[in-house]
């Protein structure tokens, strides 16, 4: 990608009315834009990186066994009153009638609508379990919007559910959700502190969260250590049991032919959370310092003189021979001052920076930046695409 030809709409100054770092970044570096309170565009870089995110739990949670599939948004508030959640949800569920004067609400969370649709499909034990999920937009009128996208009213949702016959089976699937959880989280550059949690308006006996240490977190954790952190809920996982489908008569036939309510558990990862949590967590008083995992790009080549022909020649180059490897390049290929490139770069943190000088062009030489550890390092020309392709896959 050419920077020129993109559309990255850095800002120098922080925004005003902002108090979380992560979220005067994502603003900064043209991640994300405002429409009202709670409700946020992602931008294209703000969205690879969303991308990327997904990718990572798609992997996981297919690695898990569930198959992904996509729910609607809109639902009838019939079903929510059989479950009583018509009530508990009330203060953040976003209600409306249609033209036909039929109560509907936004989707705040989908055990309902799944255990509807599982209940239409599964008579027999012969066909559990199975686990199903999607990455998906909930709406949430939640009181107080805060910290950008870490408290928003319409948000992106990786929300999993699974159906047993018994408790051994509910058992195992969380067990390899758990699992799922550490590895995406760990993917994603986070070390979440995993805490037993209460079960509150969603029912059921166990629960874990995935809790991420930072100075904005709005819940507290305590690590191995026994000392206490403010923390990012960006995960929680549930045993449910039998509440939903008890509720909603989803049951099916065991072997000896009697009817029993299906053994339910959900498991959530705030997706669009997440982007925040990480900034949270990787940056300096400068920008970003994405994960690679997550970048929105892997390698920006930076050339200085845009107008000299060699130091244009030798970007491109460069650019061709990345990209051919499988790896996401930016070239930031604007005819701006040295200072800005350079500040706009360590804003918006790829984590490898290739500039490419008309000096260092005379001795032979490119210069590697690594944005997470500062380390620079001069390379000779013959060697830079071995160098960097060694980083990035490092
Ligand atoms: P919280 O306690 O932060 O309000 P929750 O317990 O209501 O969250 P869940 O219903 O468990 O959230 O949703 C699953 C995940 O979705 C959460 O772990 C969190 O990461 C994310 N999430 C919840 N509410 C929001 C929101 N308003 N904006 C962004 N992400 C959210
Ligand atoms: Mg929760």
């Amino acid at each position: 990608m050419k920077w020129s030809k993109y559309f990255i709409p850095t800002l120098k100054e922080v925004p005003t009315g902002t108090e979380a770092i992560s979220h005067q970044l994502l603003l900064r570096s043209g991640l994300v834009h405002m429409l009202t309170s709670g409700v946020y565009s992602y931008l294209p870089l703000g969205w690879r990186v969303l991308r990327k995110i997904q990718d990572i739990i798609r992997e996981e949670i297919n690695a898990a066994g569930a198959h992904e599939l996509l729910m609607p948004a809109q639902h009838p508030m019939e079903l929510w009153q059989k479950t009583g959640r018509d009530k508990t949800l009330e203060d953040v569920m976003i209600r409306f009638k249609n033209k036909k004067g039929a109560a509907m609400c936004l989707g705040p969370t989908h055990e309902e609508i799944i255990t509807d649709l599982v209940k239409s499909f599964v008579q027999s034990y012969r066909q559990l379990p199975v686990t199903l999920y999607q990455i998906q937009t909930k709406f949430r009128d939640e009181t107080r919007p805060r910290f950008g996208v870490v408290r928003a009213c319409e948000f992106i949702m990786k929300d999993a559910y699974s159906f047993d016959i018994d408790d051994a089976g509910l058992k195992k699937n969380y067990d390899a959700m758990y699992k799922a959880y550490k590895n995406i989280f760990d993917r994603c550059g986070l070390k979440p502190i995993i805490a037993e949690a209460d079960t509150g308006a969603m029912g059921g006996k166990i629960s874990h969260e995935f809790l991420v240490p930072a100075a904005i977190g709005e819940d507290k954790a305590t690590d191995e250590n026994g000392v206490e952190h403010q923390a990012i809920e960006v995960g929680h996982i549930f045993q449910l049991g039998t509440k939903y489908t008890e509720a909603l008569g989803a049951l099916y036939l065991d072997e000896t032919g009697k009817l029993q309510p299906i053994i339910m558990g959900c498991y959530g990862i705030g997706v669009s959370r997440l982007i925040a949590t990480i900034i949270e967590v990787h940056h300096d008083e400068k920008g970003i310092k994405w994960p690679i995992g997550v970048a929105p790009f892997q390698v920006e080549i930076l050339p200085l003189q845009v107008a000299d022909p060699q130091t244009m020649e030798l970007a491109q180059r460069l650019y061709d021979e990345l990209t051919k490897q499988g790896i996401d390049v930016l070239m930031d290929d604007r005819d701006d001052s040295a200072g800005r490139k350079f500040n706009d770069a360590d804003l918006i943190g790829i984590p490898f920076r290739v500039t490419i000088g008309k000096r260092g062009l005379q001795e032979g030489k490119v210069e590697i930046k690594d944005r997470a550890t500062g380390v620079v390092e001069s390379v000779p020309l013959e060697g830079a695409l071995e160098r960097v392709l060694f980083l990035v896959k490092k």
